[in-house]
């Protein structure tokens, strides 16, 4: 039976039409325009196409962006300074720190110093340990991308057995929290699989659902999936001038049930749910 497609282009601009009508009512309640705020060092031609689509969606959704364009051989002190002044502008709600940051950089300093109200990322600290605890400020982009595909697709989430194959810090485990958390989109029994899983396959062919984030091409192949089980691939490669992601997506989707292409899929969705950080902490700056 061929599998049904989780259609991530789709959603993603069902989405940002209810966005763009919830952007006009707080700008009427509150008269002030929700505002972003992208930071980009370098010259990485990658990071500059992505901040470019990040600007472009919120232009689409009424959201006002800024961007803040460094040099590669900006110190971490001017970055600091930049973020600190970021962080102090009423006007700035949500602040992007685009990654990767050249080498001279800390990285992790930078995303600790910006402020958690402004973290429309959600890599903060605090930001991170609220949605451990189940009372999150802001959902990561991508976790949060893949938990609104499986709830507004009608997918079943709570009392099912979700394999999650990626235990990163912005895919994987946030994704395995939040899904295991009680309450809507959670409540499930979640699997955390990685490198030293052994005997993987035995592991996946488990899942109701199996979320793929490894970052390998076609790195899960049709005999790990149960059949009719829902397959999220958030694995996004460069294969020649191909993207791909990490299930091996013709014979897979024979075996699966709803599935996720790439493009097309998670990666769409990544993208709306920042402009859904930066409308939130709006709302919370501002009200
Ligand atoms: P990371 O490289 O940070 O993590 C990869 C994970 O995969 C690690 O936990 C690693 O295990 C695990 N892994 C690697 N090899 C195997 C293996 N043989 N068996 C089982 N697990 C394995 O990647 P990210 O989470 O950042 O990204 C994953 C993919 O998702 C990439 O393709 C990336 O481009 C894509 N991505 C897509 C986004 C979107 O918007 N759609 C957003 C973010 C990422 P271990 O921890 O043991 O090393």
């Amino acid at each position: 039976m061929p599998a049904q497609l989780l259609d991530g282009n789709a959603l993603a601009r069902q989405i940002r039409g209810e966005l763009a009508v919830e952007v006009v009512d707080f700008i009427e309640n509150n008269g002030a325009v929700p505002a972003l705020a992208a930071v980009l060092v370098g010259e990485d031609a990658a990071s500059q196409v992505y901040v470019r689509n990040k600007q472009r969606d919120c232009e689409e959704v009424g959201i006002h962006s800024r961007l803040h364009q460094l040099p590669a051989t900006t110190t971490q002190e001017e970055l600091l300074t930049l973020i600190a002044r970021l962080n102090r502008d009423d006007e700035i709600h949500g602040i992007l720190v685009q990654l990767p940051l050249p080498p001279q950089i800390d990285s992790r300093a930078i995303l600790e110093a910006v402020s958690p109200n402004k973290d429309v990322d959600a890599f903060h600290p605090e930001n991170v340990g609220l949605v451990v605890q189940g009372r999150p400020r802001f959902l990561p982009c991508t976790p949060a991308a893949v938990q609104q595909l499986l709830i507004r697709n009608d997918i079943p989430i709570a009392g099912q057995h979700v394999v999650v194959v990626g235990r990163s810090d912005i895919v994987g485990k946030p994704l395995a929290i939040m899904l295991a958390q009680r309450g809507p989109g959670g409540d499930a029994t979640v699997t955390l699989c990685h490198s030293r899983t052994p005997d993987l396959g035995a592991i996946t062919r488990l899942a109701d659902i199996l979320v793929v984030a490894v970052g390998r091409p076609k790195f899960l192949t049709a005999d790990m999936i149960r059949p009719g089980a829902t397959v999220v691939d958030v694995g996004i490669n460069r294969v020649g001038k191909a993207l791909v992601g990490d299930v091996d997506f013709a014979p897979a989707s024979q075996v699966a049930g709803p599935i996720t292409p790439v493009p097309g899929g998670v990666g769409p969705l990544t993208r709306v749910m920042l402009l859904v950080n930066t409308l939130a902490a709006a709302r919370q700056l501002e009200t």
